[in-house]
């Protein structure tokens, strides 16, 4: 169908005039009961016809919405989509011309019979398939031109753009509103900045998780002036642009912690144009981050405190050696002290050497059971090994075992807390050792290499290996195959591991089970 030009001589002049303030009206429409009021308002001195319906298609039926004519058509009514022309019209996707309905065999004569009308134009409403209808009816029969049907078909075209145009609009609060609750349900606050302006928009959640009046201007200098002086810095390469994203931030003045998830968008020459992102609450966490760590220490401890318990008497033996020797130096010293004083004071310096041997069993022991601060210095792994063995053998149950310990020569130093990564030890040596409980060859092997820039320890046992049943949940809490064992070992070991970057994992052993971690190098 061709849309004939503005000013076509035939068409009259107030026609083209109320349908270019129809469409002026149709852009500005916010839904379609407003779409709908201005066609009632206008179709009539566009078309100059006696009378205008509105019909909207409801699932199989048209449904007769609003209606102007000279006197009344079939407002509120419904009527099948196969047996009226609306329906014909939406059916087919094309406009029913109809200049005497007596003629025309689509036309339900019943229901016209009562009204004005004599001939008729029907346009269909489309967006991406027929929703909808205009009727314009005459009270007498007449022939329609294309001329004529210009000005109706150009209303066609215009009402189909507004209700897409709604349509559009709707779909779009709906997914903000989507958006909006998704946000809420994760606990989001979401923030745009753009880079050029300045303009920083932020939800009302965001807000308020900066701590501002949700309701009241926020500016980019608000946002950085809640931030923690400390984090405000990495805060306003962010909002610059830069890097800082996906970052923890600590508010000004108070314990509470912010995420924020941003990503700078780009434009076509790669420079940033816009900040987008989310910002999350996430003091909590972090509160419960910190508890666990504290409790795991705790675990630690408690561990440790106990094997300390099995080690009493032989602690006491390892000790009570350079007390009596120094003992012995001591009294030997006294003897000597008139006769021979330069004999006495060797035996004094040899008592010396004494006490330090004691103070340095003590020491290692105060920490052994110690917590670990998390602070990590470069330490000699064979040392680390060696002082965790030197323990071990003070408790029972690893008398009757033999250790092997293979330290690949060159290892640079390893960056580590030494009290957490010998715990680490301790507990991998305990499980092979209790693993070995009724194994005939009772050996436990400790060795460290260079592996991919990190530094590999592996224990392996000669026990039964893993039983199947634990395999899954190996690195999972409180799975034990031991009466009165936590099952806490491994994962709080893993966890000490992964802190330091490296990784903790099982190897199956010929026979027995290899554990085995990594740690890094030190610079
Ligand atoms: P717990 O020692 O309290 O059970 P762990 O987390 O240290 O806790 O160990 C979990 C389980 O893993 C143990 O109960 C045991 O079944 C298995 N396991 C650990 N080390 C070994 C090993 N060297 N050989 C065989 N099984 C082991």
């Amino acid at each position: 169908m061709a849309l004939v030009m503005l000013k076509n001589p035939t068409v009259p002049e107030h026609g083209w005039l109320a349908l270019v303030r129809a469409v002026e009206h149709l852009a500005a429409a916010a839904d379609l009961a407003a779409i709908i009021a201005i066609v009632r308002d206008t179709a009539r001195a566009i078309s100059g016809a006696d009378g205008v319906c509105f019909v909207l298609r409801d699932g199989d039926q048209c449904h007769y919405v609003e209606e102007c004519a000279v006197s009344p058509l079939w407002k509120g009514k419904r009527f099948p989509l196969t047996t009226c022309i609306s329906g014909w019209c939406m059916l087919n996707n094309q406009p029913a011309v109809i200049p005497d309905i007596t003629l025309d065999p689509r036309i339900p004569h019943d229901a016209y019979r009562p009204t004005f009308v004599k001939s008729l134009v029907m346009m269909p409403v489309c967006t991406t398939e027929p929703i909808a209808a205009i009727g314009m009816y005459w009270a007498e029969t007449r022939t329609f031109g294309t001329e004529d049907l210009a000005l109706v078909e150009a209303l066609g075209r215009s009402i189909s753009a507004a209700i897409a145009a709604v349509d559009l609009r709707e779909s779009l609060v709906e997914s903000e509103r989507r958006l909006a609750m998704a946000l809420d349900a994760g606990g989001l606050g979401a923030f745009e900045l753009d880079l050029a302006t300045g303009e920083l928009i932020a939800t009302a959640a965001a807000k308020a998780m900066f701590g501002h009046n949700p309701s009241a201007p926020f500016t980019r200098a608000d946002l950085l002036a809640a931030i923690h002086p400390g984090d405000r810095d990495a805060a306003a390469q962010l909002f610059e642009g830069g890097r800082g994203r996906d970052k923890a931030y600590r508010l000004a003045g108070s314990e509470r912690r912010l995420e924020l998830r941003g990503r700078v968008v780009i434009d076509a020459a790669g420079a940033p144009v816009r900040v987008t992102g989310v910002v999350r609450d996430i003091t909590e966490r972090h509160q419960t981050k910190q508890r666990l760590e504290s409790l795991r220490a705790e675990l630690f401890h408690v561990a440790r405190a106990n094997d300390l318990g099995t080690m009493a008497s032989a602690l006491a033996h390892e000790l009570n050696q350079p007390l009596a020797a120094a003992s012995n130096y001591l009294h030997a010293a006294e003897r000597l002290m008139a006769r021979d004083p330069a004999q006495a004071l060797s035996a004094i310096t040899k008592a010396e050497a004494q006490f330090v041997r004691t103070k340095d069993i003590i020491q290692r022991i105060r920490g052994f059971v110690g917590q670990g601060r998390g602070e990590r210095k470069p330490e000699d792994i064979e040392r680390v090994c060696g002082e965790v063995l030197e323990l071990a053998h003070m408790t029972s149950r690893f008398d009757s075992i033999s250790m092997v310990i293979k330290i690949d020569t060159g290892i640079a130093k390893v960056e580590i807390d030494k009290v957490q990564i010998q715990q680490v030890l301790f507990n991998l040596l305990r499980n092979a050792v209790e693993a070995m409980g009724a194994s005939s060859t009772r050996r436990v092997t400790i060795s460290a290499g260079c592996e991919d820039g990190m530094v590999k320890i592996a224990v392996a046992d000669t026990g039964p290996g893993l039983d199947p049943d634990i395999a899954a949940y190996l690195f999972q809490p409180f799975h034990t195959t031991k009466e009165g064992g936590m099952g806490v070992g491994l994962s709080l070991c893993r966890k000490i591991v992964e802190s330091h970057g490296g990784r903790l994992w099982h190897e199956p052993g010929n026979p027995g089970a290899t554990f085995a971690f990594t740690v890094p190098l030190a610079h």
